[in-house]
Protein backbone atom coordinates (compact mmCIF):
# COMPACT_ATOMS: atom_id res chain seq x y z
CA UNK A 1 0.00 0.00 0.00
CA UNK A 2 1.86 3.18 -1.27
CA UNK A 3 0.80 6.69 -0.73
CA UNK A 4 1.55 7.20 -4.38
CA UNK A 5 -1.20 4.72 -5.74
CA UNK A 6 -4.65 5.80 -6.37
CA UNK A 7 -7.77 4.04 -5.74
CA UNK A 8 -11.29 5.22 -6.60
CA UNK A 9 -13.72 5.51 -3.71
CA UNK A 10 -16.31 3.27 -5.77
CA UNK A 11 -13.47 0.41 -6.17
CA UNK A 12 -13.91 0.74 -10.10
CA UNK A 13 -10.77 1.81 -11.19
CA UNK A 14 -7.33 -0.04 -11.38
CA UNK A 15 -4.82 1.67 -9.50
CA UNK A 16 -3.47 4.83 -11.17
CA UNK A 17 -0.06 7.39 -9.74
CA UNK A 18 -0.27 10.51 -9.23
CA UNK A 19 0.30 12.15 -12.61
CA UNK A 20 -2.75 9.79 -13.81
CA UNK A 21 -4.48 10.72 -11.28
CA UNK A 22 -4.12 14.28 -11.93
CA UNK A 23 -5.34 13.69 -15.30
CA UNK A 24 -8.31 11.90 -15.07
CA UNK A 25 -9.98 14.63 -12.13
CA UNK A 26 -13.25 12.25 -11.13
CA UNK A 27 -12.12 8.57 -11.51
CA UNK A 28 -13.71 6.69 -14.65
CA UNK A 29 -16.31 4.78 -12.57
CA UNK A 30 -17.95 8.14 -11.33
CA UNK A 31 -16.18 7.79 -7.55
CA UNK A 32 -13.02 10.05 -6.22
CA UNK A 33 -9.72 9.30 -6.58
CA UNK A 34 -7.46 8.88 -3.32
CA UNK A 35 -4.49 7.58 -2.23
CA UNK A 36 -4.31 3.77 -1.21
CA UNK A 37 -2.63 5.04 1.92
CA UNK A 38 -1.71 7.72 4.25
CA UNK A 39 1.99 8.22 5.60
CA UNK A 40 2.33 8.80 9.12
CA UNK A 41 4.70 11.42 9.33
CA UNK A 42 4.65 12.06 13.20
CA UNK A 43 8.20 11.55 13.55
CA UNK A 44 8.79 14.20 10.82
CA UNK A 45 7.02 16.61 12.51
CA UNK A 46 9.83 18.15 14.87
CA UNK A 47 11.94 18.67 11.67
CA UNK A 48 9.19 20.19 9.51
CA UNK A 49 8.71 23.39 12.20
CA UNK A 50 11.68 25.16 10.38
CA UNK A 51 10.57 24.82 7.23
CA UNK A 52 9.96 27.49 4.86
CA UNK A 53 6.24 27.29 3.19
CA UNK A 54 7.70 25.64 -0.19
CA UNK A 55 9.97 23.23 1.63
CA UNK A 56 7.60 22.32 3.86
CA UNK A 57 4.95 22.20 0.73
CA UNK A 58 7.30 19.84 -0.61
CA UNK A 59 7.40 17.68 2.55
CA UNK A 60 3.99 17.25 2.78
CA UNK A 61 3.29 16.47 -0.70
CA UNK A 62 6.32 14.62 -1.76
CA UNK A 63 5.06 11.63 -0.23
CA UNK A 64 1.73 11.44 -2.74
CA UNK A 65 3.69 11.77 -5.57
CA UNK A 66 5.96 9.51 -5.63
CA UNK A 67 8.12 9.08 -9.04
CA UNK A 68 5.77 10.66 -11.01
CA UNK A 69 7.23 13.78 -10.67
CA UNK A 70 11.20 14.05 -10.06
CA UNK A 71 12.29 15.92 -6.95
CA UNK A 72 13.86 18.33 -8.68
CA UNK A 73 10.62 19.46 -10.79
CA UNK A 74 8.42 19.02 -8.08
CA UNK A 75 10.34 21.46 -6.08
CA UNK A 76 10.79 24.10 -8.74
CA UNK A 77 6.81 23.23 -9.87
CA UNK A 78 6.15 24.10 -6.14
CA UNK A 79 8.41 27.41 -5.89
CA UNK A 80 6.99 28.98 -8.71
CA UNK A 81 3.66 28.25 -7.64
CA UNK A 82 4.21 30.26 -4.32
CA UNK A 83 6.34 33.02 -5.56
CA UNK A 84 3.44 34.36 -7.15
CA UNK A 85 1.87 34.87 -3.21
CA UNK A 86 2.27 38.68 -2.45
CA UNK A 87 4.27 37.63 1.05
CA UNK A 88 7.00 35.42 1.39
CA UNK A 89 5.35 34.34 4.35
CA UNK A 90 3.14 32.97 1.81
CA UNK A 91 0.07 31.91 4.36
CA UNK A 92 0.82 34.63 7.00
CA UNK A 93 -0.82 33.66 10.37
CA UNK A 94 -1.62 36.74 12.68
CA UNK A 95 -3.72 36.91 16.23
CA UNK A 96 -6.78 38.41 15.82
CA UNK A 97 -8.81 39.18 19.40
CA UNK A 98 -9.80 35.41 20.59
CA UNK A 99 -8.58 33.71 17.53
CA UNK A 100 -5.79 33.23 14.93
CA UNK A 101 -6.50 33.90 11.49
CA UNK A 102 -4.20 32.15 8.95
CA UNK A 103 -4.65 34.19 5.85
CA UNK A 104 -4.95 31.80 2.56
CA UNK A 105 -5.40 34.82 0.11
CA UNK A 106 -2.51 36.39 -0.86
CA UNK A 107 -2.32 34.69 -4.30
CA UNK A 108 -2.88 36.60 -7.56
CA UNK A 109 -6.89 36.32 -7.18
CA UNK A 110 -7.15 36.58 -3.30
CA UNK A 111 -9.24 33.74 -2.78
CA UNK A 112 -7.23 30.48 -0.74
CA UNK A 113 -8.26 28.44 -4.12
CA UNK A 114 -5.20 30.15 -5.51
CA UNK A 115 -2.79 27.99 -3.21
CA UNK A 116 -4.29 24.62 -5.23
CA UNK A 117 -4.52 26.49 -8.54
CA UNK A 118 -1.42 27.76 -8.71
CA UNK A 119 0.25 24.15 -8.01
CA UNK A 120 -2.38 22.80 -10.15
CA UNK A 121 -1.68 24.60 -13.59
CA UNK A 122 2.50 23.93 -13.36
CA UNK A 123 1.38 20.46 -12.40
CA UNK A 124 -0.66 20.04 -15.38
CA UNK A 125 2.39 22.45 -17.90
CA UNK A 126 4.87 20.15 -16.74
CA UNK A 127 2.88 16.88 -17.45
CA UNK A 128 2.00 17.78 -20.54
CA UNK A 129 5.43 18.72 -21.51
CA UNK A 130 6.64 15.36 -20.38
CA UNK A 131 3.67 13.67 -22.44
CA UNK A 132 3.72 15.62 -25.24
CA UNK A 133 0.00 16.10 -25.20
CA UNK A 134 -2.65 19.31 -24.78
CA UNK A 135 -4.93 20.34 -22.63
CA UNK A 136 -8.15 22.13 -22.67
CA UNK A 137 -9.95 23.18 -19.53
CA UNK A 138 -13.56 23.51 -18.97
CA UNK A 139 -15.28 25.13 -16.40
CA UNK A 140 -18.09 26.50 -15.19
CA UNK A 141 -17.75 29.36 -12.30
CA UNK A 142 -20.13 31.05 -10.16
CA UNK A 143 -16.93 33.29 -9.15
CA UNK A 144 -13.76 32.41 -7.24
CA UNK A 145 -12.96 28.87 -9.08
CA UNK A 146 -13.08 30.77 -12.82
CA UNK A 147 -10.78 33.26 -11.79
CA UNK A 148 -8.11 31.34 -9.95
CA UNK A 149 -8.29 28.33 -12.44
CA UNK A 150 -7.35 31.36 -15.30
CA UNK A 151 -5.05 32.64 -13.04
CA UNK A 152 -3.51 29.34 -12.82
CA UNK A 153 -2.80 27.95 -16.31
CA UNK A 154 -2.65 31.81 -18.24
CA UNK A 155 0.36 31.57 -20.43
CA UNK A 156 0.78 27.98 -20.08
CA UNK A 157 2.45 25.98 -23.06
CA UNK A 158 -0.37 22.97 -23.85
CA UNK A 159 -3.50 24.41 -22.20
CA UNK A 160 -6.20 26.30 -23.14
CA UNK A 161 -9.06 27.27 -20.71
CA UNK A 162 -12.83 27.94 -20.71
CA UNK A 163 -14.80 28.98 -18.19
CA UNK A 164 -18.58 29.87 -18.87
CA UNK A 165 -20.06 32.34 -16.29
CA UNK A 166 -23.89 33.44 -16.19
CA UNK A 167 -23.82 36.60 -18.10
CA UNK A 168 -24.42 39.38 -15.35
CA UNK A 169 -24.79 37.55 -12.39
CA UNK A 170 -21.29 37.33 -11.38
CA UNK A 171 -19.96 40.42 -9.29
CA UNK A 172 -18.47 42.51 -11.73
CA UNK A 173 -15.41 42.77 -10.24
CA UNK A 174 -15.04 38.77 -10.51
CA UNK A 175 -16.04 39.28 -13.82
CA UNK A 176 -12.90 41.76 -14.31
CA UNK A 177 -10.79 39.30 -12.72
CA UNK A 178 -11.16 36.73 -15.49
CA UNK A 179 -12.11 38.79 -18.66
CA UNK A 180 -9.17 40.99 -18.33
CA UNK A 181 -6.60 38.68 -18.51
CA UNK A 182 -4.66 38.68 -21.89
CA UNK A 183 -3.10 36.06 -22.59
CA UNK A 184 -3.94 34.16 -25.56
CA UNK A 185 -4.92 30.53 -24.15
CA UNK A 186 -7.86 31.95 -21.72
CA UNK A 187 -11.53 32.00 -23.23
CA UNK A 188 -14.20 33.38 -21.29
CA UNK A 189 -17.56 32.47 -22.10
CA UNK A 190 -20.39 34.86 -20.89
CA UNK A 191 -23.63 32.19 -20.78
CA UNK A 192 -26.85 33.09 -21.28
CA UNK A 193 -28.57 31.84 -18.35
CA UNK A 194 -27.89 31.10 -14.65
CA UNK A 195 -25.08 29.17 -13.10
CA UNK A 196 -26.97 25.72 -13.30
CA UNK A 197 -27.39 26.55 -16.64
CA UNK A 198 -23.56 26.49 -16.95
CA UNK A 199 -22.98 23.03 -14.89
CA UNK A 200 -25.70 21.41 -16.86
CA UNK A 201 -23.60 22.12 -20.56
CA UNK A 202 -20.18 21.39 -18.55
CA UNK A 203 -21.90 17.97 -17.51
CA UNK A 204 -23.25 17.40 -20.57
CA UNK A 205 -19.79 18.44 -22.91
CA UNK A 206 -17.93 15.80 -20.67
CA UNK A 207 -20.69 12.96 -21.25
CA UNK A 208 -20.38 13.50 -24.86
CA UNK A 209 -17.22 10.89 -24.67
CA UNK A 210 -16.05 11.00 -28.26
CA UNK A 211 -15.63 14.69 -27.98
CA UNK A 212 -14.13 14.50 -24.67
CA UNK A 213 -11.32 12.04 -25.76
CA UNK A 214 -10.81 13.95 -29.56
CA UNK A 215 -10.70 17.62 -27.48
CA UNK A 216 -8.55 16.34 -24.37
CA UNK A 217 -11.15 17.86 -21.85
CA UNK A 218 -9.66 18.34 -18.27
CA UNK A 219 -10.64 19.44 -15.32
CA UNK A 220 -9.85 21.75 -12.74
CA UNK A 221 -12.90 21.84 -9.96
CA UNK A 222 -12.26 20.57 -6.35
CA UNK A 223 -12.45 16.88 -7.13
CA UNK A 224 -9.26 17.00 -8.48
CA UNK A 225 -6.66 15.31 -5.99
CA UNK A 226 -3.76 17.77 -6.79
CA UNK A 227 -6.46 20.73 -5.20
CA UNK A 228 -6.97 18.42 -1.78
CA UNK A 229 -3.12 17.60 -1.78
CA UNK A 230 -1.90 21.50 -1.62
CA UNK A 231 -4.24 22.22 0.53
CA UNK A 232 -2.97 20.08 3.28
CA UNK A 233 0.08 21.59 3.42
CA UNK A 234 -0.87 24.68 5.56
CA UNK A 235 -2.92 23.00 8.07
CA UNK A 236 0.78 22.01 9.43
CA UNK A 237 1.97 25.26 8.18
CA UNK A 238 -0.46 27.49 10.55
CA UNK A 239 -0.41 24.54 13.50
CA UNK A 240 2.81 25.39 13.31
CA UNK A 241 2.74 28.83 13.91
CA UNK A 242 0.84 28.89 16.18
CA UNK A 243 1.96 26.15 18.10
CA UNK A 244 5.40 28.83 18.36
CA UNK A 245 3.17 31.64 19.62
CA UNK A 246 1.24 30.39 22.21
CA UNK A 247 3.49 26.71 23.56
CA UNK A 248 0.55 24.59 22.81
CA UNK A 249 0.59 21.11 22.23
CA UNK A 250 -2.58 20.90 19.87
CA UNK A 251 -4.67 23.34 18.06
CA UNK A 252 -8.15 23.62 16.53
CA UNK A 253 -9.12 24.79 12.99
CA UNK A 254 -12.21 26.46 11.87
CA UNK A 255 -12.83 26.19 8.66
CA UNK A 256 -15.93 28.55 5.88
CA UNK A 257 -17.14 25.02 3.64
CA UNK A 258 -18.96 24.43 0.75
CA UNK A 259 -17.93 22.07 -1.06
CA UNK A 260 -15.73 19.80 1.61
CA UNK A 261 -12.62 20.30 0.01
CA UNK A 262 -10.85 22.74 2.23
CA UNK A 263 -11.80 20.81 5.31
CA UNK A 264 -11.04 17.96 3.35
CA UNK A 265 -7.59 18.23 3.70
CA UNK A 266 -7.48 19.16 7.04
CA UNK A 267 -8.51 15.20 7.51
CA UNK A 268 -6.23 14.33 5.48
CA UNK A 269 -3.24 16.37 7.89
CA UNK A 270 -4.81 15.07 10.94
CA UNK A 271 -4.20 11.12 9.64
CA UNK A 272 -0.39 12.17 8.62
CA UNK A 273 -0.03 13.48 12.17
CA UNK A 274 -0.51 17.42 12.06
CA UNK A 275 -1.25 18.54 15.87
CA UNK A 276 -4.47 19.26 15.30
CA UNK A 277 -7.44 18.47 17.80
CA UNK A 278 -10.71 19.46 16.25
CA UNK A 279 -11.68 20.70 12.90
CA UNK A 280 -14.75 23.42 13.17
CA UNK A 281 -16.88 22.93 10.09
CA UNK A 282 -18.75 26.37 9.42
CA UNK A 283 -21.04 26.66 7.05
CA UNK A 284 -23.83 29.39 6.14
CA UNK A 285 -27.55 28.98 5.98
CA UNK A 286 -26.73 26.33 3.18
CA UNK A 287 -26.02 23.39 5.90
CA UNK A 288 -26.42 20.23 4.83
CA UNK A 289 -22.66 19.53 5.89
CA UNK A 290 -22.95 21.27 9.63
CA UNK A 291 -26.49 19.36 9.72
CA UNK A 292 -24.52 15.78 8.83
CA UNK A 293 -22.35 16.60 11.53
CA UNK A 294 -24.41 17.29 14.14
CA UNK A 295 -27.10 14.41 13.68
CA UNK A 296 -25.56 11.95 10.78
CA UNK A 297 -28.46 12.45 8.29
CA UNK A 298 -26.90 14.16 4.85
CA UNK A 299 -30.25 15.45 3.43
CA UNK A 300 -30.33 17.61 0.45
CA UNK A 301 -32.43 21.43 0.82
CA UNK A 302 -32.80 24.01 -1.56
CA UNK A 303 -30.21 26.47 -1.82
CA UNK A 304 -30.13 29.47 -0.62
CA UNK A 305 -28.30 32.82 -1.60
CA UNK A 306 -26.11 34.68 1.01
CA UNK A 307 -23.23 37.22 1.15
CA UNK A 308 -20.78 33.65 1.27
CA UNK A 309 -21.61 32.51 -1.93
CA UNK A 310 -18.47 30.66 -2.15
CA UNK A 311 -20.38 28.15 0.50
CA UNK A 312 -23.91 28.23 -1.39
CA UNK A 313 -23.80 24.53 -2.01
CA UNK A 314 -26.14 21.67 -0.92
CA UNK A 315 -24.13 18.71 -2.78
CA UNK A 316 -20.55 19.00 -1.24
CA UNK A 317 -19.02 17.23 -4.31
CA UNK A 318 -15.64 16.17 -2.25
CA UNK A 319 -17.84 14.48 0.89
CA UNK A 320 -17.63 11.47 -0.77
CA UNK A 321 -14.54 11.35 -0.21
CA UNK A 322 -15.05 11.45 3.57
CA UNK A 323 -17.74 9.00 3.16
CA UNK A 324 -15.17 6.41 1.85
CA UNK A 325 -13.10 6.87 5.19
CA UNK A 326 -16.39 7.20 7.36
CA UNK A 327 -17.19 3.71 6.43
CA UNK A 328 -14.07 2.24 6.75
CA UNK A 329 -12.95 2.09 3.38
CA UNK A 330 -15.37 -0.21 2.07
CA UNK A 331 -16.28 0.98 -1.80
CA UNK A 332 -18.99 -1.25 -1.56
CA UNK A 333 -20.64 0.47 1.24
CA UNK A 334 -19.44 3.87 -1.11
CA UNK A 335 -21.63 2.79 -3.69
CA UNK A 336 -24.29 2.16 -1.99
CA UNK A 337 -24.99 4.79 0.02
CA UNK A 338 -24.36 7.41 -2.99
CA UNK A 339 -26.90 5.42 -5.06
CA UNK A 340 -29.61 5.78 -2.31
CA UNK A 341 -28.58 9.46 -1.82
CA UNK A 342 -29.14 9.89 -5.38
CA UNK A 343 -32.66 8.15 -4.82
CA UNK A 344 -33.64 9.48 -1.85
CA UNK A 345 -31.78 12.57 -1.84
CA UNK A 346 -31.17 11.71 2.25
CA UNK A 347 -28.66 9.44 3.39
CA UNK A 348 -28.13 8.39 7.35
CA UNK A 349 -25.04 6.94 9.20
CA UNK A 350 -25.83 5.95 12.37
CA UNK A 351 -22.05 4.94 14.27
CA UNK A 352 -21.97 7.31 16.52
CA UNK A 353 -20.43 10.51 15.20
CA UNK A 354 -16.65 11.57 14.40
CA UNK A 355 -15.28 13.04 17.88
CA UNK A 356 -12.87 15.05 15.15
CA UNK A 357 -15.51 17.55 13.84
CA UNK A 358 -17.57 20.17 15.86
CA UNK A 359 -19.85 22.13 13.32
CA UNK A 360 -22.08 25.10 13.36
CA UNK A 361 -24.25 27.71 11.40
CA UNK A 362 -23.04 31.26 11.03
CA UNK A 363 -25.90 32.93 9.13
CA UNK A 364 -26.34 36.06 7.50
CA UNK A 365 -27.01 38.18 11.18
CA UNK A 366 -24.34 36.46 12.39
CA UNK A 367 -22.37 36.84 9.08
CA UNK A 368 -22.66 40.78 9.97
CA UNK A 369 -22.36 41.34 13.45
CA UNK A 370 -19.33 38.94 13.57
CA UNK A 371 -17.62 41.68 10.78
CA UNK A 372 -18.65 44.67 12.67
CA UNK A 373 -17.18 43.41 16.10
CA UNK A 374 -13.74 42.13 14.30
CA UNK A 375 -13.69 45.60 12.82
CA UNK A 376 -14.58 47.66 16.15
CA UNK A 377 -12.33 45.76 18.54
CA UNK A 378 -9.25 44.96 16.44
CA UNK A 379 -9.44 47.10 12.98
CA UNK A 380 -9.36 43.86 10.95
CA UNK A 381 -11.76 43.07 8.48
CA UNK A 382 -13.17 39.60 8.34
CA UNK A 383 -14.43 38.87 4.81
CA UNK A 384 -18.27 37.44 4.66
CA UNK A 385 -16.84 33.57 4.43
CA UNK A 386 -13.93 33.78 6.96
CA UNK A 387 -16.95 35.86 9.10
CA UNK A 388 -19.10 32.32 8.99
CA UNK A 389 -15.93 30.82 10.01
CA UNK A 390 -15.15 33.20 12.90
CA UNK A 391 -18.78 32.94 14.07
CA UNK A 392 -18.77 29.07 14.28
CA UNK A 393 -15.79 29.33 16.09
CA UNK A 394 -16.36 31.57 18.69
CA UNK A 395 -18.80 28.40 20.24
CA UNK A 396 -15.58 26.22 20.31
CA UNK A 397 -12.71 27.88 22.20
CA UNK A 398 -11.25 26.48 24.65
CA UNK A 399 -7.76 27.24 26.80
CA UNK A 400 -5.55 24.93 26.12
CA UNK A 401 -6.67 24.41 22.02
CA UNK A 402 -6.00 27.53 20.29
CA UNK A 403 -8.44 27.90 17.29
CA UNK A 404 -7.23 29.09 14.01
CA UNK A 405 -9.59 30.62 11.75
CA UNK A 406 -9.05 30.00 7.81
CA UNK A 407 -9.44 33.07 6.25
CA UNK A 408 -10.18 32.17 2.56
CA UNK A 409 -10.91 35.40 0.78
CA UNK A 410 -9.54 39.38 0.80
CA UNK A 411 -12.62 41.57 1.86
CA UNK A 412 -12.13 43.26 -0.95
CA UNK A 413 -13.41 40.76 -3.05
CA UNK A 414 -16.68 40.58 -1.30
CA UNK A 415 -17.15 44.65 -1.02
CA UNK A 416 -21.10 44.75 -0.93
CA UNK A 417 -20.91 42.30 1.76
CA UNK A 418 -18.05 44.97 3.91
CA UNK A 419 -20.52 48.10 2.83
CA UNK A 420 -23.19 45.98 3.88
CA UNK A 421 -21.65 45.56 7.91
CA UNK A 422 -19.53 48.27 7.94
CA UNK A 423 -21.54 51.22 6.17
CA UNK A 424 -19.34 51.97 3.88
CA UNK A 425 -17.06 50.18 1.44
CA UNK A 426 -13.91 50.17 3.74
CA UNK A 427 -11.87 47.39 2.31
CA UNK A 428 -10.02 47.96 -1.35
CA UNK A 429 -7.29 46.28 -2.67
CA UNK A 430 -4.75 47.61 -5.12
CA UNK A 431 -4.70 44.55 -7.54
CA UNK A 432 -8.72 44.85 -8.01
CA UNK A 433 -8.48 48.25 -8.21
CA UNK A 434 -5.82 48.26 -11.35
CA UNK A 435 -8.53 45.62 -13.22
CA UNK A 436 -10.66 48.95 -13.31
CA UNK A 437 -9.13 50.14 -16.36
CA UNK A 438 -8.15 46.86 -18.27
CA UNK A 439 -9.55 46.18 -21.68
CA UNK A 440 -12.28 43.34 -21.41
CA UNK A 441 -12.51 39.86 -23.56
CA UNK A 442 -15.50 37.99 -23.77
CA UNK A 443 -17.76 35.91 -25.80
CA UNK A 444 -21.31 35.90 -25.03
CA UNK A 445 -23.05 32.53 -26.04
CA UNK A 446 -26.50 29.83 -25.77
CA UNK A 447 -25.86 27.33 -22.76
CA UNK A 448 -26.22 24.77 -24.82
CA UNK A 449 -24.15 21.61 -25.39
CA UNK A 450 -23.72 22.06 -29.45
CA UNK A 451 -23.24 25.82 -29.23
CA UNK A 452 -20.57 25.54 -26.66
CA UNK A 453 -18.03 22.10 -28.49
CA UNK A 454 -18.48 24.18 -31.73
CA UNK A 455 -17.12 26.83 -30.14
CA UNK A 456 -14.31 24.72 -28.12
CA UNK A 457 -13.32 23.22 -31.91
CA UNK A 458 -13.17 26.65 -33.85
CA UNK A 459 -10.83 28.04 -30.94
CA UNK A 460 -8.57 25.42 -30.52
C1 LIG B 1 -14.47 27.93 -2.42
C2 LIG B 1 -14.55 28.80 -1.21
C3 LIG B 1 -14.96 28.30 0.06
C4 LIG B 1 -15.41 26.87 0.26
O1 LIG B 1 -14.38 25.93 0.16
P1 LIG B 1 -14.69 24.38 -0.10
O2 LIG B 1 -13.40 23.72 -0.37
O3 LIG B 1 -15.61 24.35 -1.29
O4 LIG B 1 -15.37 23.84 1.14
C5 LIG B 1 -14.95 29.17 1.13
N1 LIG B 1 -14.61 30.47 0.99
C6 LIG B 1 -14.22 30.98 -0.21
C7 LIG B 1 -13.88 32.43 -0.30
C8 LIG B 1 -14.18 30.17 -1.35
O5 LIG B 1 -13.80 30.70 -2.53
Amino acid sequence: MSASEYVSTRGGVARVNFADAVMMGLADDGGLLLPAAIPDMRAQLASWRSLSYSDLAYAVMSPFVGDAIPAAALKDIICRSYATFATPAVVPVRRCGRVHIAELFHGPTLAFKDVALQFLGNVFEHLLTQRGGKLNILGATSGDTGSAAIHGVRGKAGVDIFIMFPDGRVSPLQERQMTTVPDANVHCIAIKGTFDDGQRVLKEVFNDLGFKRDYQLGAVNSVNWARVLAQVVYYFWSAFRVQEATGAATVQVSVPTGNFGDIFAGYIAVRMGAPIRRLVLATNENDILSRFFRSGEYSQGAVCPTLSPSMDIQVASNFERYLYYRVGENSDRVRELMAAFARDKKIVITDGGDSLFAAGRGDTAMTIETIRRYYAAEKYILDPHTAVGVAVAEQYLCDDAPMICLATAHPAKFSAAIEQALGSDLAKHPALEALKDLPVRRVLLEPDKRVIEDYVKATV
